[in-house]
């Protein structure tokens, strides 16, 4: 079945007993059970996906699971709180003492100050992976994990997938990426041999900006340890965040389809203005990583990072302020425009040096992209009026 026809029938195995559309909520913490057999047997935990204790899980959370698990083409999925909850617990999961854990340098900056903070000071040997560098060379006989992200957070710089994968199966170590940019229906991860692929659901799958949701897809023996470190550590996703994100995962295909389409439209229109420098969108011609995210990925929703020319604090902030219909605010995926100041995680504390390019990730939401192009220009018109007035 094509993922266009299983983002509207998956996830629906409980809705014909209610004689519904939707599969019905279900909001519990304590599980009952009719006999002590059956209650006996589900504490025992071998059947993940039925209900235990409200913690590891309900109906709902079950649904959206193996939703998940079938638009990825695997055989699990674990639904944690937020996105970077599934991160740590992978992480988490593959650490300790005398363990060496791999990162890409581009990791989106809470996974690595999570490496650094915690894992370190935990024994972890965490080492960071330079973009384009071999990772067959820098695999060990410790090395638990290999942790990636493609594109890597604001800078968008891509990672020859294939041959982490390769080099990594050959010493037998499990490859975690962090798919949240790609989504299943745009980077069909599993397939390019990744063994656990996390998403944070808060962005483009629930698509609507009201809740965080992490899901971790992947084999039921790749997933668990995790699982199990989930269990431990109590992660696990609140039903209600299960349930909206069913309901937005109907409208995936159409939403991903059209924020592509517009975020192509604004980005080849900022190119061609006289105060951008550059777009860092792997999806353009003119990207360094185009040709890896042609071989790899079947399209690209965005968001994407522009390099501003070098301008006062004054005029960056009369750009900023000037957008009416991007708000300022972290996060992306919703239906609505976003722009965000794109500084690196470990530069957020420093003042950025007046002749440095200014950098701001936009996402691109559902509104008419011409719209968004008039209201990026006047943004720009006032920068101009600023910098001629000689404000600082
Ligand atoms: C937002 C994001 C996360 C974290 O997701 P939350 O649900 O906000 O915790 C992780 N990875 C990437 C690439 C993200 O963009």
């Amino acid at each position: 079945m094509h993922r266009d026809t299983l983002l509207i029938h998956a996830g629906r195995e409980s809705a014909p007993a209610v004689h519904a559309v939707s599969p019905p909520l279900v909001r519990t913490s304590t599980t009952v059970f009719d006999t002590l057999a059956a209650y006996q047997q589900a504490q025992a935990g071998t059947v993940f996906d039925a209900p235990r204790y409200g913690r590891s899980g309900t109906a709902t959370t079950f649904e959206l699971q193996r939703a998940m698990a079938s638009l990825a083409r695997t055989e699990t999925c674990i639904a944690t709180s937020c996105g970077l909850s599934a991160i740590t617990a992978v992480l988490g999961a593959h650490a300790g003492p005398g363990r060496h854990i791999l990162i890409s340098a581009g990791v989106y900056g809470p996974t690595r100050s999570f490496c650094e903070q915690d894992l370190v000071p935990g024994g972890t040997h965490v080492e960071v992976v330079p973009h384009g560098a071999d990772v067959s060379l820098l695999l060990r006989d410790d090395t638990s994990l290999v942790f990636i992200e493609t594109p890597a957070s604001l800078t968008m710089e891509m990672i020859d997938v294939r041959a982490v994968c390769a080099a990594a199966l050959g010493r037998g170590v499990p490859v975690a990426c962090d798919s949240t940019w790609g989504t299943p229906l745009y980077f069909d991860a599993h397939a390019l041999g990744i063994d656990i692929s996390i998403h944070a659901a808060t962005k483009f799958i629930n698509g609507h900006s009201d809740l965080l949701l992490g899901l971790i897809t992947g084999k039921a023996q790749a997933l668990s340890a995790i699982r199990a470190y989930c269990d431990r550590g109590g992660t696990h996703a609140a039903p209600d965040a299960c349930w909206l994100t069913l309901r937005g995962l109907r409208t995936l295909a159409v939403r991903l389809a059209r924020h592509q389409q517009s975020a192509l439209t604004v980005a080849r229109w900022l190119q061609t203005q006289p105060r951008v420098l550059r777009v860092r969108f792997p999806a353009l011609e003119t990207d360094p990583g185009h040709a890896l995210w042609t071989s790899q990925f079947s399209g690209a929703a965005g968001p994407f990072t522009v390099e501003i020319a070098p301008c006062s604090e004054a005029a960056f902030a009369a750009f900023i302020d000037g957008l009416q219909l991007f708000s300022l605010g972290t996060s992306w995926g919703g239906f609505e425009s976003l722009v965000m100041p794109a500084l690196p995680h470990h530069q957020r504390a420093l003042a950025t040096p007046a002749d440095a390019p200014r950098r701001v990730r936009l996402h691109i939401g559902l509104e008419d992209a011409q719209d968004l192009c008039n209201d990026l220009q006047s943004a720009m018109a006032a920068m101009t009026t600023v910098t001629l007035r000689g404000e600082r």
